[in-house]
């Protein structure tokens, strides 16, 4: 019999998918590593098995504990799931402008949720940053991944994402591209390919434009998850050889075309991280091998990036207008 012996078995060992649409007139082989088929539906999953691992190791989270984190997105539902898996209480802060449905996802998987003011300073007591702070000091066996400075983020792709790549390209990959955040795809994957291939592989970050990746302040942009305005400790700039932005329009518009050209719903992270991609792809030629990383799944995203009244609304022209409901064709 071919099962797993839990869900937690099913995080990473992600699939490479080439893509044969969006890259007409290219010549590199482009390939995407789908990190949407992990059980939580994103490559959050491998950082919150990591580091819930190392706490329970370390004896910083121990059975009966609690996990405090600010989060509402794919981190949370990487967490909810490992503690839920191992019998531990979780508790999410997350400001009010998170939508209703990540809330409900969250506590879906039984974790709890405190939703805090999105219109205070972050030293603001109410803050979420803050509320999660005296949450994590009031609640007795409470433990606090912190995503943005624990350092067990980036070594799980320094130990899953990084060797799979590696094995899967059969040791081809010539150039790596995702999208930044917390950093700690990027400088995991990274230390890994450049250990690996002495150097040889190149570590290219897709940051939206305006973050301070690529020279900005953190103006705001509206892709999701990548992107700061502060430089994390999880984030190691030595082992990326360059950094590419895109705007909203182009990865919202990539977004979209790797859903209708290459049956790919993804999220916008993953429509920025293609977008940048293409600009290196653009330059290479015959004989190099780009693995893009794609973050997420798309269904997060329908009424924003995938609606027409929202796109236009925002002022992003939809490139492809989707079919008009209630359309007689005659
Ligand atoms: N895309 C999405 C949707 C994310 O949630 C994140 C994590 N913030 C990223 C990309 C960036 O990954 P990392 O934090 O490892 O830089």
């Amino acid at each position: 019999m071919a099962y797993a012996e839990s869900v937690l078995d099913l995080v990473g060992n992600t699939p490479l998918v080439k893509l044969n649409s969006v890259t007409d007139g290219i010549q590199a082989t482009v390939l995407v590593k789908v990190e949407y088929v992990n059980p939580g539906g994103s490559s959050k999953d491998r950082i919150a098995v990591r580091i819930i691992d190392a706490a329970e190791r370390e004896g910083r989270l121990k059975p009966g504990g609690t996990i405090v984190e600010p989060t509402s997105g794919n981190t949370g539902i990487g967490l909810a799931l490992v503690a839920q898996q191992r019998g531990y209480r979780c508790v999410f802060v997350c400001p009010d402008k998170v939508s209703a449905d990540k809330r409900a996802t969250l506590q879906a998987y039984g974790a709890e949720v405190v939703v805090c003011p999105t219109a205070v300073a972050p030293e603001d007591p109410r803050s979420y940053y803050n509320v999660s702070d005296r949450l994590a000091r009031e609640i007795p066996g409470a433990f606090k991944p912190d995503q943005y400075s624990n350092p067990n983020g980036p070594l799980s792709h320094y130990e899953t994402t990084g060797p799979e790549i590696w094995r899967d390209t059969d040791q081809k990959v010539t150039h790596f591209v995702a999208g930044v955040g917390t950093g700690g795809t990027i400088s995991g994957v990274g230390r890994y390919l450049k250990e690996v291939s002495d150097g040889r592989v190149q570590i290219v970050g897709a940051d939206p434009e305006g973050s301070v990746y690529s020279g900005g302040t953190g103006r705001p942009y509206l892709v999701e998850g990548v992107g700061e305005d502060f430089w994390p400790t999880a984030y190691d700039g030595s082992v990326v050889d360059e950094i590419i932005a895109s705007s909203d329009a182009e990865s919202f518009d990539y977004t979209r075309r790797l859903a209708r050209e290459e049956g790919l719903l993804v999220g916008g992270s993953s429509g920025l991280a293609v977008a940048s991609g293409l600009k290196l792809a653009r330059r290479l030629g015959p004989d190099d091998t780009v693995v893009i990383l794609l973050p997420d799944g798309g269904r997060g995203y329908l009424a924003k990036i995938f609606s027409d009244d929202w796109m236009g609304s925002h002022g992003f022209l939809p490139a492809q207008p989707g079919p008009t409901v209630g359309e007689v064709v005659a």
